[in-house]
């Protein structure tokens, strides 16, 4: 075992059976939230311990460290995601490497994104799916959206239409506590539907991206369908 005292499959197993938990807790389907295994400084043998106990999402949050992972682990037997702040000049060499883009905030990011999309289809129909990050503690050192902003950018947003937008995600401020994650969780929901209730063409909600390692349940009891895991699987990053 590469991570000497983690054992990485044990964990994930874990943590899966505490989401059907929380799931069946709230009268939800288990098979409706999907565990991505955020794999920032994890090595690959470690993906690969993950990917060996049944890891079948793996997320990551820089670009510059995901590229070599992605080339050596491949993806043929797992999807990646990109959960971090992407940047307009580093589009590029997201586009077609990851399923979802869990952190699209700005119009201008979705714009430049929406047209590297276009133009690496040639023509055939190619749909990016997306996220919408959305700032709803308001902290300054939060990336994403302002809520009072969000439906004018799903509006704008919509006419990217090389972009599939899915739904929301949201980072809470870091707390011991996950029961104080448990408002911001219930304002993504809210604004969600809010935008459903909109009717915009091409903009599904269907997906809501919320909670991690520390507050995992509590986001699962809230409604999240894709929870974002690393510390509670892979251990303690260094
Ligand atoms: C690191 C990270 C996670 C996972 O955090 P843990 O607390 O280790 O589970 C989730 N989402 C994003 C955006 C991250 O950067």
């Amino acid at each position: 075992m590469p991570s000497g005292a983690v054992h990485i499959g044990e964990n994930f197993k874990q943590v899966r059976e505490r989401i059907r938990l929380a799931a069946l807790k709230v009268g939800r389907r288990p098979e409706d939230i999907r565990l991505v295994a955020v794999t920032k400084r994890v090595p690959v043998a470690a993906i690969r311990e993950a990917m060996a106990g049944g890891v079948e999402i793996f997320g990551e949050n820089r670009v510059q460290e995901a590229l070599p992972k992605i080339q050596e682990v491949g993806s043929d037997r797992c999807r990646w995601h990109f959960v971090g702040h992407l940047q307009t000049n580093k589009v590029r060499q997201v586009v077609g490497l990851f399923d979802l883009i869990h952190s699209v905030d700005s119009l201008k990011l979705a714009q430049v994104l929406d047209a590297m999309v276009k133009s690496r289809a040639g023509g055939q129909t190619v749909r990016q799916k997306v996220l919408i990050q959305v700032n709803v503690s308001g902290e300054s050192t939060k990336h994403g959206v302002s809520p009072d902003r969000l439906v004018s950018l799903v509006k704008e947003m919509a006419q990217c239409h090389s972009l599939a937008i899915q739904g929301l995600m949201t980072i809470p401020p870091a707390h011991e506590d996950p029961e104080r994650s448990r408002p911001f969780y219930q304002t993504l929901r809210e604004l969600a539907g809010l935008i459903h209730k909109e009717g915009i063409d091409g903009v599904s909600m269907r997906e809501l991206s919320m909670g991690m390692s520390n507050d995992f349940e509590v986001g699962v009891e809230e409604g999240a369908t894709l929870v974002r895991i690393g510390t509670a699987i892979f251990g303690t990053r260094r």
